[in-house]
C-alpha cells in the first residue's frame, strides 16, 4: 500500500514536470540577436517623421486563400460576439504579404507569403500528416507564390523581411527567399515560451535553418531606416513579439496590423482574436492602441489604409 503511494507521487511529479516543460516551450530554438536596429521614437515623433518622411512604393499581394475556424480568429466568448450570435464555422481568409520598394534601402517584405515548395513537400519542413491536418493545410489554396510574385514584379533581390510574428502562416514563404536574407521580428518573439509551441517549434526551426539570427526590434516604436518611411510598432498579445508596421506609402500611410486583428468583424467591433491568440487581454490593449492610431491617421490623411491580418479591410 505504502509502496503504491510512493509510485503514485512519483508519477504525479513526472506528469507535473512534463506539463511545466511543455508550457515553457520556446517559439524557436533559432538564434536571436538583440542588437538595436533603427532609431527608437515616441508616437509624437513618429507622426512628425511620417509627415516629413520618405514615401515608398508599397504593394500588398495575396499569396493564398484559406479557411480556418472562426473561434481561432475571433473571441466568441466576448460579450459583443455573443450579442451578434456569432457561431463557430470555417471562415474564409487570405494569406497576405507586403512589398516595400525603398528608393535607397532596396526591397523589403513584411511577412513572407507562401512558397510552393512548402505545399509540394511539407514533410521536408517537418510538417507530418497530423500537423498538416491540424494546420488545416488541405483547405489552403495557393494564389501566387512569393517566388512567382517577385518574378512577375521583376524585383528578385529582397534585402530583408519584417515579420509581424513568428507563426507558420507568416513565414511560409521563406523557402522562396535567399538563405542569407536578414529576418526582423518583434522584441522577445524568438525566445517567448508557450505550451502551443510544442506543436510548431520544429517546423519553425526547420524553416529558419541555415538563416541568420532573428534580429529582434528593441523599443516600442522603431523608425526602421531613420527616415520616416517604415516604423515597427510593438503590439504584444497575439504573440509576445507581435509587431504592426506603419508604412509611409506613396498612396498615404498604411497601417499593417498583423494578427492583432485577423478579421474585419474583429477590427470593426474591437474584439480580439480567439484561440489563436496567446494573451487575449494584452491583445485587446494592442488592438485599442492600433484602432486609436488608425483613427488619428484617418483624420490627418483621408487616403490612409488599415491592412488586417487575414481579411481585406473595407
Ligand atoms: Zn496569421
Amino acid at each position: 500500500m505504502k509502496k503504491r503511494y510512493v509510485w503514485l507521487v512519483i508519477g504525479l511529479l513526472i506528469t507535473l514536470a512534463s506539463l511545466i516543460a511543455i508550457s515553457q516551450t520556446r517559439a524557436t530554438l533559432h538564434q536571436v540577436s538583440e542588437q538595436p536596429q533603427g532609431s527608437v521614437v515616441t508616437e509624437a515623433e513618429m507622426l512628425a517623421r511620417l509627415a516629413q518622411g520618405t514615401q515608398v512604393p508599397f504593394t500588398r499581394f495575396v499569396a493564398a486563400d484559406w479557411q480556418v475556424p472562426l473561434s481561432g480568429l475571433v473571441n466568441l466568448n466576448h460579450p459583443k460576439a455573443k450579442q451578434a450570435k456569432l457561431v463557430d464555422k470555417n471562415e474564409a481568409i487570405h494569406i497576405f504579404a507586403y512589398h516595400i520598394q525603398h528608393p535607397i534601402q532596396g526591397d523589403y517584405l513584411i511577412d513572407t507569403g507562401v512558397s510552393a515548395q512548402l505545399l509540394d513537400d511539407p514533410a521536408k519542413f517537418g510538417i507530418n500528416a497530423i500537423l498538416h491536418s491540424l494546420f488545416g493545410f488541405e483547405l489552403l489554396n495557393l494564389h501566387q507564390s512569393t517566388q512567382a510574385y517577385l518574378a512577375a514584379a521583376q524585383r528578385p533581390a529582397i534585402k530583408g523581411v519584417f515579420l509581424t510574428h513568428l507563426h507558420l502562416d507568416h513565414i511560409s514563404g521563406l523557402p522562396d527567399l535567399a538563405l542569407e536574407t536578414p529576418i526582423y521580428v518583434g522584441n522577445n518573439e524568438g525566445q517567448s515560451r508557450y505550451w502551443m509551441n510544442v506543436a510548431t517549434q520544429h517546423v519553425i526551426n526547420s524553416l529558419l535553418k541555415g538563416r541568420p539570427a532573428l534580429q529582434q526590434w528593441q523599443g516600442d516604436i522603431v523608425d526602421i531606416f531613420g527616415d520616416g518611411s517604415v516604423f515597427a510598432l510593438h503590439m504584444p498579445g497575439h504573440t509576445p513579439g507581435s509587431t504592426a508596421y506603419l508604412v509611409n506609402a506613396q498612396t498615404g500611410p498604411v497601417l499593417v496590423v498583423g494578427d492583432v486583428s485577423h478579421t474585419q468583424w474583429g477590427w470593426d467591433n474591437q474584439v480580439e482574436p480567439g484561440q489563436f491568440t496567446q494573451n487575449q487581454a494584452q491583445n485587446q490593449t494592442s488592438l485599442q492602441q492600433l484602432k486609436s492610431l488608425a483613427a488619428q491617421l484617418q483624420q490627418q490623411y483621408p487616403s490612409s489604409q488599415v491592412m488586417l491580418g487575414h481579411q481585406y479591410s473595407r
